[in-house]
């Protein structure tokens, strides 16, 4: 039986950040690389739900998100001038900046032996059947047993080896955020709704950080300038008396304060590999956030994949991957658009949305 023994990795987010810790731990060989200068994401902030603790925990990297992230138990929902109108206990979740998640992948991949090396891609990848062959954009060549391409939403690898027919089509929504010092009455996922049915999320990142976010519908791909994003987003959020969401927008300072991203969405069919190249994460599937599990689904990705090529013989582990993650992730991914649909008529579709998303997240604890 022939195993997997030497991986690249392409793209350290968080898919490929947790694939290389789970694969070094087995004794597997990696080498990760990421076009980015530095491999910390930049933004705002993530929420990681209970399935995906428990996915970092098989993999010891939970503790120390708890410790540097957010924990909570508890989602409140309030009108638009602050007034709580429902509280609701949902269990173990962590907020954390994205900065700090990746470089607790980073530096738990380094020292379990993974390779990493930044500001680099691949020129060419040639699929030889049993190894690939890939040239870097620093002249270097090297033969490896498997590609993961875990290089996100608008993967390059995956237009070269599974067509471009998957690039991420727009949903119809984008997303405004901004991070805010943490205030005390902060102690969970908090969201504001207003009668217009627009509303303001935050979530705790840090003992001393949150992040807002706020979604936007439109039937174009949406870009507004740099230069306006600060006084467009509190033009936008001008009804929001909560001083929770004041006293957050007055610490909005410029607007490099404000990130601005419509959603692009795919899912591509299983399975997912060619030979020796593999789909991973956001790569694979790239929901809209409303069920904050696109990071979480690249986790779990990581998680299984490092599983079955640790157990099985190399083509075995490519078949299972695929099997074991598609119908959950399937899943998942409608549910997340099927609510973003209920978001751009709200007022009409509160009730399936909230039906939805309780039925969703009870799906989404069963494990992976
Ligand atoms: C507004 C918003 C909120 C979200 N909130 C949540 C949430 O709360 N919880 C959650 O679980 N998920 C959330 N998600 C989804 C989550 O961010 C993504 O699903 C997750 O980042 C996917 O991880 P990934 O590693 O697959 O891809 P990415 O995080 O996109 O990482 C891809 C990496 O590949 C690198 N790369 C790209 N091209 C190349 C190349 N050619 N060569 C080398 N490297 C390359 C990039 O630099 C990057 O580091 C949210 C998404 C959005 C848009």
């Amino acid at each position: 039986m022939q195993k997997i023994k030497k991986v690249l990795i392409v793209g350290t987010g968080i898919g490929g950040g947790t694939l290389a810790c789970a694969l070094a731990d087995r004794g597997i060989e990696v080498h990760a690389i990421d076009n980015k200068p530095s491999i910390s994401a930049a933004g705002t902030g993530i929420c990681l739900l209970g399935n995906t603790l428990r996915a970092l925990d098989s993999i010891g990297l939970k503790n120390d998100c708890l410790e540097r992230g957010a924990p909570f138990q508890m989602f409140r929902e309030f009108d638009a001038t602050g007034t709580l109108i429902m509280a609701s206990p949902i269990g173990d979740n962590c907020g954390i900046k994205r900065p700090e998640l990746s470089n607790i992948l980073e530096s738990h991949a380094s020292r379990r032996g993974a390779i990493l090396s930044k500001s680099i891609s691949v020129e060419s990848v040639i699929d030889k059947g049993k190894v690939v062959l890939v040239s870097f954009t620093d002249g270097t060549e090297t033969e490896y047993d498997l590609v993961v391409a875990a290089d996100g939403a608008f993967s390059r690898l995956r237009d070269r080896f599974f067509g471009e027919e998957h690039r991420p089509k727009f949903a119809k929504q984008s997303v405004w955020r901004f991070n805010a010092r943490r205030p005390s009455s902060l102690d969970g996922f908090h969201i504001f709704r207003a009668a217009d049915g627009t509303a303001v999320g935050v979530l705790p990142t840090s003992a001393e950080n949150c992040y807002l976010f706020h979604m936007e519908n439109s039937q174009e791909h949406l870009r507004y300038p740099d230069e306006n994003l600060d006084s467009l987003l509190i033009e936008r959020l001008r009804s929001y008396e909560a001083p929770l969401i004041r006293e957050a927008l007055e610490q909005i300072t410029s607007p490099a304060d404000v990130l601005f991203r419509p959603f692009d969405v795919t899912l591509v069919p299983v399975p997912w590999n060619r030979n020796r190249v593999v789909l991973l994460g956001d790569a694979a599937h790239a929901p809209t956030p409303q069920l904050t599990s696109g990071g979480g689904m690249a986790v779990e990705d990581a998680v299984v994949l490092a599983q079955v090529l640790g157990e099985y013989s190399a083509d075995e582990a490519l078949k299972m991957y695929s099997q074991r993650r598609f119908d959950r992730v399937k899943r998942i991914f409608d549910a997340s658009y099927q609510l973003s649909v209920y978001e751009q008529n709200p007022l009409a579709n509160r009730d399936k949305s909230a039906q939805l998303l309780m039925d969703s997240y009870r799906f989404i604890a069963q494990p992976c």
